[in-house]
């Protein structure tokens, strides 16, 4: 067979030779042990917590080590394809302050090393394309599908592995006369590898996993689709060769084509990428684990994250804590520290699947956002209002200076408070600030009969003094309390219940409900004064 002229037969237009293209995208000039790393994501519309898992990974290699992150889009599977789906990603990695060096842009392309949209790319595929028929490393197939069913159906019979390769790969010898008159014949073809039976295994160092041993490559496996578009494993290989990707980090469905991979980057004789094949976000269900899915978990897509108002560092922070054994420790050291400080380590990774457990998640972001000043809270909270809840972000800008003071309340204590978890939860939270969204949800504590509760209100009000400090407001209350038939100190009502009406407790809750509207509410002293006087008066005058 004159492979040159099945090459020239099967890719006319190809005139450019791979040196042309290694000229077109040449080596990346970087600092030594500078890392290049991408996600490459396909656009489905669909942006998930392993996309961000995975970037966060590529992010910080790269970011940790000088090098560059960049966004390729990887649309050669034109049935996955959704309108806007590139933008919709590119706006959910902005919001998780994901930021990409180079690469494709909502309306186009950043960078050297583009196009970044593999569809868009074609011509370079088929430039090597061309160069593995001319080398006979890759033949056109002209199997139908219905012919490679009845292939399939005869392997299940035979208890054979299934696929195109040995005898199966019918197309394999073909003359070149026969190919030509297929082709006239207007017969669609693919281009396959030619795979070989050698029996021999590979070796791999997957950055994460260690060594991986695999049999090797024996697959006749496509290349390019019948109209062209290579298939993931040629694109793969072709871009991260072009692009210079430094490091490969993909889920672990990815493992098993490997070997395909493998034997791509040796036959064109070009240096393998680090292989980091990162473990399936997973959750706990009954006893056992299992993966997270699209149908039932929302936490899977990260516009959840996003509806819910969970902060981004927030977000960051529980990944981190996912990616690295040692996170929590280097936080629990250093709890001040932007997270970008923490040194991401590759090694550190786990392999058995990364557990995604939202009372974690909850947990970190009450403890991330009581770390937070009310300034940055406040930014980031009003970020989200502004896409989420408009109503809210008008309110608090109105009302900012005594949204911070509110914010305050409690956090600037040795344990302070821990009310915020997300944004959405924060205007609930927060809405007894503000006359607008104050509401009296809650009853009143069930020891005060309505008559105590007026008494008492009465009684407060006379003596309330906006300028007495904590505890000469504190004085007057237990004053009132006891006055009442109430205990002062709780140990007292525990002990004798029948001595008293209720508790100070109980008091307490009373003017904590009128105020806020729940009886579980911060500091009523710090409250009044966020609140001022005014406020204060009004909403107590309604039970005197
Ligand atoms: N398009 C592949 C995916 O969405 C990307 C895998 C890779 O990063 O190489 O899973």
């Amino acid at each position: 067979m004159d492979y040159n002229a099945l090459a020239d037969l099967l890719f006319p237009d190809v005139t450019q030779s791979p040196d042309d293209m290694e000229k077109r995208f040449p080596a990346r000039e970087l600092p030594e042990g500078a890392c290049v790393t991408r996600i490459g994501p396909s656009p489905t519309g669909f942006v998930h917590l392993g996309n961000l898992y995975n970037a966060i990974i590529g992010e910080r290699l790269a970011h940790q080590s000088g090098g560059v992150f960049y966004l390729r889009i990887e649309d050669t599977d034109n049935k996955r394809e959704v309108e806007g789906a590139v933008e919709t990603l590119i706006n959910a990695m902005n919001y998780f302050n994901v930021n990409f060096d180079e690469g494709a842009t909502a309306d186009g392309d950043k960078g050297a090393y583009g196009p970044y949209r593999q569809r868009q790319r074609k011509d370079i595929y088929h430039v090597f394309a061309k160069k593995l028929v001319q080398m006979g490393k890759a033949y056109p197939c002209f199997l139908t599908a219905e012919e490679i069913d009845a292939i399939r159906e005869q392997q299940t019979a035979n208890k054979e592995n299934p696929g195109i390769y040995g005898k199966y790969a019918k197309c394999r010898d073909l003359t070149i006369d026969e190919v030509k008159a297929d082709i006239a014949e207007g017969k669609e073809w693919v281009l396959r590898f030619r795979g070989e039976e050698t029996g021999e295994y590979i070796t791999v160092e997957d950055a994460i996993r260690g060594k991986v041993e695999m049999p090797r490559n024996n697959m006749d496996f496509v290349l390019l689709k019948s109209d062209g578009i290579p298939t993931y494993h040629f694109a793969h290989v072709v871009d991260d060769h072009l692009m210079h990707s430094t490091h490969v980090i993909r889920g672990e469905e990815w493992l098993s084509s490997l070997p395909m991979h493998v034997e791509l980057f040796n036959t064109l004789g070009w240096k393998q990428p680090i292989y980091c094949h990162t473990a399936t976000l997973m959750k706990i269900e009954g006893t056992g684990k299992r993966k997270l899915s699209k149908r039932k978990d929302p936490e899977l897509a990260l516009s959840y994250y996003q509806q819910e108002g969970i902060s981004q560092d927030v977000v960051w922070e529980f990944l981190l804590t996912l990616l690295n054994s040692n996170y929590e420790e280097w936080r629990l050291a250093d709890p001040e520290a932007d997270y970008r400080e923490f040194p991401y380590s590759i090694a550190k990774m786990s392999i058995s699947g990364a557990l995604v457990d939202l009372d974690k998640l909850r947990s970190i972001s009450k403890e991330t956002i009581c770390r937070m000043s009310a300034e940055k809270i406040y930014e980031n909270w009003l970020g989200w209002c502004e896409q989420y809840n408009t109503e809210f972000a008008e309110l608090i800008k109105k009302y900012h200076e005594r949204t911070i003071a509110a914010l305050n309340v409690g956090r600037n204590a040795a344990k302070p408070r821990k009310d915020i978890e997300t944004w959405k939860q924060a205007c609930d939270f927060m809405s007894f600030y503000y006359d607008e969204t104050f509401k009296v949800t809650e009853d009143m504590p069930a020891e005060c009969s309505a008559e105590d509760v007026k008494t008492f209100f009465s009684k407060y009000l006379e003596t309330y003094d906006h300028s007495d400090d904590s505890s000469a407001w504190f004085a007057k209350v237990k004053e009132i309390t006891e006055a009442l038939g109430y205990a002062v100190k709780p140990k007292d009502f525990k002990k004798n219940p029948e001595q008293y009406k209720g508790s100070i407790v109980h008091i307490t809750n009373m003017i904590r409900i009128a105020l806020t509207g729940h009886a579980n509410a911060p500091d009523i002293w710090e409250v009044s004064h966020v609140l001022g006087e005014d406020i204060v008066r009004k909403r107590l005058e309604k039970w005197a």
